[in-house]
Parts: C-alpha cells; sequence; structure tokens
C-alpha cells in the first residue's frame, strides 16, 4: 500500500510538473507572442524629395546650418490640417481622433506653432489621408508647401486602432511635418545594422519596401549635417522600434530596440528650441526707419506694420545674413499668411514687394538662419 501510494504521489507528482511545464510553455509563447507584438508591423517612410540647391559659392558651415534650419517653421505659425474625406483617403471619426490627439500632444509641451483643424483641403497645410496598404508617412517641415493642395503630405497606411503605439504613432509623423527627421539614422548613433537581415525585413510584407526605401529611411546615415546636435536619443519619437535580429551593434540591441513611448526628453528640448512659446514682442516698423536686428541663428524677430496709406511697399533685410521673412495680415484677431521670401542659400536679400492697407494691420516676422559674413543685419520698409 505504502509503495502504492508512493507510485500513486510519484505518479501525481509527475502529472503535477508536466502539466505546470505545460502551462510555463503556453505563458513563455504568449509573453514571447506579445515581445513580437509591441514590435510595429507597419514602418513610417518619408517620401524622397530632391535635394536642397544651393549656390555654389556658398561655404559648407553655411550650407549646413542651411540645412538644419531650413525646414523648420518660422515660430508663431498657425499650420491648418485638414482630413480627406473621399472614399480613398477618407477614414472613421476614431481614427480621426487619434491623429487629433496627436496634435495636442506636441501643442501640449507648449510651443510656438499652433494646429487648426479645417474643413476645406485650400485651406491647409497639412492634408491628411488614411490610403491602407500605403503605409505610414509624411513630408519634412516647411517642404509641404512644395506639394499641391488637393494632395496627401501625410499618410496613415493602417487603422491607427489596430496600432498597439497608439497616439505615438500621429505624433511621430506630426514630428516630420514640424522638421524632425529619423532619429535612427543620427550618425552618432553608431548602429551597425545586419544589413541583409535589415533588408530582408522590410522587403516583405506589410510593408514590402523596395530596397532603396530601405536604404533612404533605415540603412543610410543621415549627414551630420541634418541632425540637431551630437547627441543620439534611442528613445525619441522620431526613432523606430526593431525586433531582434536587425542591430549588430551596440551589441545591447541585438536583441531588438524598443523606445520608450510618448515623447522623450530630448523631443521636448529639441521642439523647444526651434518653436519656444514666448509671446512675441512687436517692434514698430515704419517706412524708410532701418531696424537693426541682433540675432543668432534659429533666432526670429517680430514687426507690426500700421500702413498710413494704401500704396506699394517694399520691405527688405539688409546685411549678410540667410532668412526668411513672413508677411502675416491681422484679421479677427489671427494671423493670416500673405506673401514670405526666403534668400537662404543665396547671397542675395529677402525681399517682398506689394501693396498694404492703410486701414490694416501687419506682422512681419524674420528668422535668421545663418549670417555668413560679420556687420550688422537690418530691416527697411519704404
Ligand atoms: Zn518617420
Amino acid at each position: 500500500m505504502t509503495t502504492k501510494n508512493g507510485n500513486s504521489s510519484q505518479d501525481d507528482l509527475s502529472a503535477r510538473v508536466a502539466e505546470l511545464e505545460k502551462q510555463l510553455k503556453v505563458l513563455l509563447s504568449q509573453k514571447s507572442s506579445t515581445q513580437k507584438d509591441s514590435v510595429p508591423e507597419v514602418y513610417c517612410s518619408v517620401p524622397q524629395t530632391p535635394p536642397r540647391q544651393f549656390s555654389p559659392d556658398i561655404s559648407s558651415e553655411r550650407s549646413r546650418l542651411l540645412i538644419i534650419t531650413g525646414n523648420k517653421w518660422v515660430n508663431g505659425t498657425k499650420l491648418h490640417y485638414y482630413f480627406f474625406e473621399n472614399s480613398r483617403w477618407g477614414a472613421s471619426d476614431a481614427e480621426k481622433d487619434i491623429v487629433r490627439q496627436g496634435f495636442k500632444v506636441w501643442e501640449d509641451v507648449g510651443i510656438g506653432i499652433d494646429f487648426e483643424e479645417v474643413s476645406s483641403p485650400d485651406d491647409a497645410e497639412i492634408r491628411i489621408g488614411f490610403q491602407r496598404g500605403d503605409g505610414y508617412w509624411s513630408y519634412l517641415g516647411t517642404y509641404i508647401l512644395n506639394i499641391g493642395q488637393s494632395e496627401r503630405t501625410m499618410n496613415f497606411g493602417q487603422d491607427l486602432r489596430l496600432d498597439s503605439r497608439g497616439v505615438d504613432v500621429p505624433v511621430h509623423e506630426i514630428g516630420h511635418t514640424l522638421g524632425f527627421p529619423h532619429s535612427h539614422q543620427n550618425p552618432f548613433a553608431g548602429i551597425v545594422w545586419d544589413r541583409q537581415a535589415v533588408i530582408d525585413y522590410f522587403s516583405g510584407p506589410p510593408n514590402n519596401w523596395p530596397l532603396e526605401t530601405i536604404e533612404r529611411n533605415i540603412l543610410n546615415k543621415l549627414p551630420q549635417s541634418q541632425v540637431e546636435g551630437s547627441e543620439w536619443d534611442p528613445n525619441s519619437i522620431m526613432h523606430y522600434a526593431f525586433r531582434a535580429g536587425l542591430i549588430l551593434k551596440p551589441e545591447k540591441y541585438q536583441g531588438g530596440l524598443q523606445p520608450a513611448p510618448g515623447l522623450s526628453e530630448t523631443d521636448i528640448e529639441t521642439v523647444k528650441f526651434f518653436y519656444p512659446k514666448t509671446t512675441p514682442v512687436f517692434t514698430e516698423l515704419k517706412p524708410f526707419e532701418l531696424q537693426k536686428m541682433s540675432l543668432s541663428p534659429g533666432q526670429q524677430k517680430d514687426f507690426v506694420i500700421v500702413p498710413t496709406a494704401t500704396r506699394e511697399y517694399t520691405i527688405q533685410t539688409f546685411g549678410s545674413t540667410d532668412s526668411v521673412m513672413v508677411l502675416f495680415e491681422e484679421y479677427n484677431g489671427e494671423l493670416q499668411f500673405v506673401a514670405g521670401d526666403d534668400d537662404s542659400g543665396f547671397n542675395r536679400n529677402a525681399r517682398l514687394q506689394l501693396r498694404l492697407y492703410s486701414d490694416r494691420k501687419y506682422a512681419l516676422r524674420i528668422r535668421l538662419y545663418y549670417q555668413w559674413a560679420s556687420g550688422d543685419t537690418a530691416v527697411m520698409l519704404w
């Protein structure tokens, strides 16, 4: 009996161990499948755009700075966004809400750029589509102004409700629209790819990227001229997550790289550097009065113009600078874009010639990219 009982309890024990092992196996497989799910399947691909052209006599330092700051918006800009309604590019309100939250995430940082939803593509700088199978993408910064009004500047190729990253997907795409490139292509990252594994993975479904897209969005390092600072931030919202087996070095990412969700501290610092939330101090710009500007690269000066006569005016910057000058008209308490000129990369000054009206009020914003010779810089209206 004892033996039998002993055998019986041993049998029980083995059965229980077997059952526990079975449960453990299920748990482990669930864990690995959750891990697999936490790495995205649909990735973002920034569309190919022609490289910026500069006048051949400009210095490399000057072009470096222009590339960094050149696709950023003038601070204080209100960017309008529109969701396409047609059957090809439209989406449910639930999906649009996730994108709306994405804009709010950037706004909540407290930046000098505002976002507003509009109901016509003609009023929008940012035009958003949800074409399935077309991936996630957005053009970089002010480049979106080169895209035709009936075209998309941003796309969400998968139902955002099904993406475990949720609002981080639109936050990343809006980051491109604010002018921020991919962090994993930062030359300071020191990532050594398993090139073939990367190509095999991204050329497969659901991305189905051709080699050129894989190189442009992952394998190619950005020129040092296109990254702000020398720090690599693997937790940036502008960094992809990568599954195990794609990164050879740094060794700690061989098992995969998963950026922390949300904006990183560096993301917040960077966006506040380019778009500080400041109440602009408007200096009045009167005809034939030269206004000196002491600005460092990236900085901006705001002027107000209250014409005393309706006529043709010229507004021009003076001095050896690369700058962008944008004129707005105040209308119902809001600033509306009237005209702009960007002299960056060329040895000339920003200049606007246009009709201003005596019963109206205008705001002029000048952002300095680079000062390429010593001496004062100034602006005048006449
Ligand atoms: Zn991206």
